[in-house]
């Protein structure tokens, strides 16, 4: 497996750390508003990295935090804690606000077909071991208080703080306003925030330095942490959190640790809707239930993720997801052909499913190259639909589409019943009865078979 790896700026084979086992960390979702889905694309790339690492036979074990709590709607410790303001906005508790959108997040990540984590976390399940990680940070001399705001981590005691991003920090400094009085670097952040004094948090928990909340940095290093080991092998998220996310839990995480985090950092690029920026304001905001409600089906959305490379910036338009659905139409018609095999001689069997299965690792094992494997089913597809690939070499086809890019392209098999149909059609073709042959391609259309007449016979599909 090959990846493109922030850390270095270039592609790298991945070597893990622990023989036969990947572990991967990835950042989850803020979970204090519905999701649309542009928040969606990574966790489909992740997926696929999951699935793709599992085709080259390794064992992968992944952790995602749930953040609810301590995100606050500036990157640099400043504004609302987007929880609070969720809880503000509906009336409820930012407690109830989590529960609410967790399910919601649950849903649409089975909806989409996503593999569950194998350490699904929530940063409120583990304050007592962000609290001691915190309090291993302050007696190692990395933290100081700024008062009436919180504790910072003093980021000018790591000699290679900023690594990742290659942040230019004198550049940082000379161009700066001061975000939060009292820090001692422009790229000081909070590891523990205090509450208000004047107003009563829904979440907030006591510490030996007050009573307050996690910053939102903390959590991933701490869960990362508790459930894959100081060390381990990929770190996945958006491009977005290069510069100050994952720059500081790669800081927090090194400065108790001592070694390197990550041996991977692995960023997928944005999403455009409607070929700008994703807000509220524009109206381009769409969610999962949006393309439901349009009649399509979320495979669709898959296929269009997938149709771009992780890397490259993504727009969705509706029409950009017809194409998707319609290529994804086309396969599953492809997929269903073998009721053909009986009368395809046997040298137009000119594919098997274990090149198909070659072609299909190589893909992704190139920093999962996705457009290219997609492009192979589309050559499949061309293929089957002329009416020369075997059935059950389809059914392989078809097996590997679903468990390696998570896209379920075979149908269910057609009854006894409906092949006679398409037989007695066959039949009244040979004697240029089109009366008959039409009548029964309006049947079965009606039962939702559709039919393509090739020169080696009918092809049915389900329409
Ligand atoms: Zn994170």
């Amino acid at each position: 497996m090959k990846l493109y790896n922030t850390l270095t700026r270039s592609i790298d084979e991945l070597k893990p750390l622990r023989g036969n086992n990947v572990k991967i960390y990835t950042c989850g979702l803020t979970v204090y508003s519905q999701p649309h889905i542009g928040n969606w694309l990574g966790y489909i790339y992740w997926d696929e990295l999951v699935r793709a690492l599992r085709a080259e036979g390794y064992a992968v074990e992944r952790t995602q935090n749930i953040t609810d709590v301590g995100h606050l709607t500036s990157d640099d410790d400043n504004g609302e804690d987007k929880m609070e303001k969720g809880a503000h906005r509906e009336g409820i508790t930012a407690w109830d606000v989590a529960s609410k959108y967790i399910a919601i997040a649950e849903k649409e990540s089975a909806a989409l077909g996503l593999l569950p984590a194998d350490h699904l976390v929530r940063a409120t399940d583990m304050i007592p071991q962000q609290i001691a990680f915190a309090q291993e940070l302050d007696s190692k001399g990395f933290l100081y208080e700024i008062s009436g705001d919180g504790m910072y981590f003093d980021t000018a005691k790591l000699h290679d703080y900023g690594e990742l991003a290659r942040l230019d920090i004198e550049g940082l400094a000379a161009g700066a306003r001061v975000s939060v009085e009292g820090k001692r670097n422009i790229t000081d952040f909070a590891v523990w925030k205090f509450s208000p004094t004047d107003v009563k948090r829904d979440m907030e928990w006591d510490s030996p330095w007050g009573k307050g909340f996690p910053g939102w940095h903390l959590e991933c290093s701490v869960i990362a942490r508790e459930t894959l080991g100081d060390q381990i092998d990929i770190h996945t998220g958006g491009i977005d959190h290069i510069p100050v996310h994952h720059t500081n839990e790669i800081a927090q995480t090194e400065a108790i640790t001592g070694k390197p985090f990550s041996q991977f950092w692995v960023h997928n690029n944005h999403l455009k809707s409607d070929g700008t920026k994703i807000s509220k304001s524009l109206g381009n905001v769409y969610t999962l239930k949006d393309i439901q409600d349009r009649g399509y089906d979320l495979a669709a959305f898959r296929v269009f993720a997938l149709g771009k490379h992780y890397r490259t910036e993504g727009n969705f338009t509706w029409e950009n997801l017809e194409a998707a659905a319609n290529r994804l139409q086309r396969w599953r018609e492809a997929m269903a052909t073998r009721w053909q095999e009986q009368v395809l001689p046997t040298a137009e069997q000119d594919i098997n499913g274990h090149d198909f299965e070659e072609e299909l690792y190589a893909a992704l094992a190139d920093d999962l190259n996705t457009p290219k494997a997609l492009q192979l089913i589309d050559g499949i597809a061309d293929k089957a639909l002329a009416g020369a690939v075997c059935g059950s070499c389809l059914d392989t086809v078809a097996e590997f589409v679903s468990k390696y890019l998570g896209i379920v392209t075979s149908v269910a098999d057609i009854t006894n019943d409906q092949k006679k149909t398409i037989a007695t059609r066959e039949t009244a073709r040979a004697n240029k009865d089109w009366a008959t042959s039409d009548q029964l391609r309006d049947k079965l259309a009606e039962q939702g078979i559709g039919l393509r007449d090739t020169p080696h016979g009918s092809l049915w599909y389900r329409s």
